[in-house]
């Protein structure tokens, strides 16, 4: 790597969509950021916007048959704004994958048998870990010489003890199934949690946070002194809190009385439990946005699926509040919980007892920036602090491959 190689290229790769970003780690600047959406449908669809050179945003409407016409399209976008990825600048391409077990505990550059390990945990994320293989294959072909990165998503969750992480079940059916509680959205958890502490002008070593990642998928954690010590999502991201198309928990005899009772197959349960439940299920609609639109219309299904999304949440609030003794923060992220002041409200509503208490003044602001939205003298902080994903994949590439 040279002196001034400090770019870094991330890539998250979906099973039909690849969104990547380029970002300089002297200073932390986007210099651009797309997505490729529909890959191997009829119509792909390109969307580059490069911030580095004040550009607007650009669009393609093409076939794109896969992900290595993708990445060269995306390479072509970027050449076009001289920030090709055959440029000297580029230190390393980080590759957000999703599933890394219980062997990938930190960031790993990426080796033909760390390839391997990802793909014998298929199994446990089907729907995730072929797409991000994938991506891998693709930079890898394009770039052999530099350094590929992978930033797992359960990797920040490898910190749980054994009491948080397995499952009540025979223990050898678990362990020849790998089954047990491995948790996703690290990235963020790890993040937000460590910004939460940069709010509180503390070290992350100094102060106990729950992290509530609310986007389409949702997942709650419990983070002592940096170290995550619980989370909500499971073997897969089914588990835990409602989400736009997630039932979260239930009990599961439900699956085998829909397998006895109902005639389904375990396809269509799948695809039920993790498409068409959570809101989507609940009222029609995923986007907390419509579903307080239609609240404050009188929608009397849209409420109540609000209230079941809270009040699951609050549960994870009070459930992690006893597994830490001690919390400092109560920190909400991610789509629903940066923007859905009516979610955080309603969240820590009650709450007061446990020092919980939201400023409606301070959390009806709406800020891009990481905040505090409890008074001055609640005892916990209960703050808003956006997630960066993208940037913490590439500051954790940077930090192993310039080591
Ligand atoms: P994410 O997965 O983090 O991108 O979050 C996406 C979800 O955030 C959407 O499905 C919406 O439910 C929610 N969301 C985004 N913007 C808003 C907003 N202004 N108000 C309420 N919810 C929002």
């Amino acid at each position: 790597m040279t002196a001034n190689a400090t770019r870094v290229l991330v890539l998250n790769s979906g099973s039909s969509s690849l969104k990547y970003q380029l970002l300089d780690m002297a200073d932390g600047a986007r210099l651009a950021v797309g997505l490729v959406e529909r890959i191997g449908e009829e119509t792909s669809r390109l969307a580059h916007t490069p911030l580095a050179t004040g550009g607007t945003k650009r669009e393609r409407e093409e076939a794109i048959a896969d992900h290595d016409a993708a990445l060269q399209a995306v390479a072509q976008e970027l050449g076009a704004d001289g920030l090709g990825l055959d440029s000297p600048e580029l230190a390393a391409i980080g590759h957000r994958v999703v599933h890394g077990g219980q062997k990938f505990t930190e960031p790993t550059v990426i080796t033909d048998e760390v390839l391997a390990e990802i793909e014998r945990l298929i199994p446990v994320a089907p729907l995730h870990n072929p797409a991000n293989i994938t991506g891998i294959r693709t930079a890898q072909a394009l770039r052999p010489d530099l350094p590929q990165v992978a930033v797992f998503d359960t990797a920040f969750h490898t910190t749980m003890p054994e009491s948080a992480a397995r499952y009540a079940i025979d223990v050898e059916t678990a362990d020849a199934h790998r089954i047990r509680r491995y948790g996703f959205h690290g990235t963020s958890h790890a993040f937000v949690s460590r910004e939460t502490a940069r709010l509180l002008d503390k070290d992350p070593s100094e102060v106990n946070v729950i992290v509530l990642h609310l986007g389409n998928g949702a997942s709650a954690s419990a983070v002592r002194g940096g170290r995550c010590v619980d989370t909500s999502m499971g073997l897969t991201p089914l588990e835990g809190l409602v989400m736009g198309t997630r039932s979260g928990d239930l009990d599961p005899a439900v699956i085998l009385h829909l397998s006895r009772n109902a005639g389904m197959s375990v396809d269509e349960i799948d695809s039920l439990l993790n498409k068409k439940s959570g809101l989507i299920g609940l009222c029609g609609d995923n986007d907390m946005r419509e579903i307080r639109r239609r609240i404050d219309e009188g929608d009397e299904q849209a409420a109540l699926a609000f209230d079941i999304y809270v009040h699951r949440l609050k549960k994870y609030i009070g459930a992690y509040y006893a597994v830490l003794g001690r919390v400092d923060a109560v920190a909400f992220t991610a789509g629903v919980g940066e923007n859905a002041a009516p979610v955080r409200e309603a969240a820590v509503a009650g709450l007061e007892e446990l020092g919980l208490v939201v400023d409606a003044g301070l959390n009806a602001i709406r800020s891009g920036e990481a905040r505090l939205i409890s008074p001055e003298y609640a005892r916990v902080a209960v703050a808003v602090v956006p997630t960066d994903e993208e940037l913490e994949i590439a500051t954790q590439t940077y930090a192993l491959v310039s080591s």
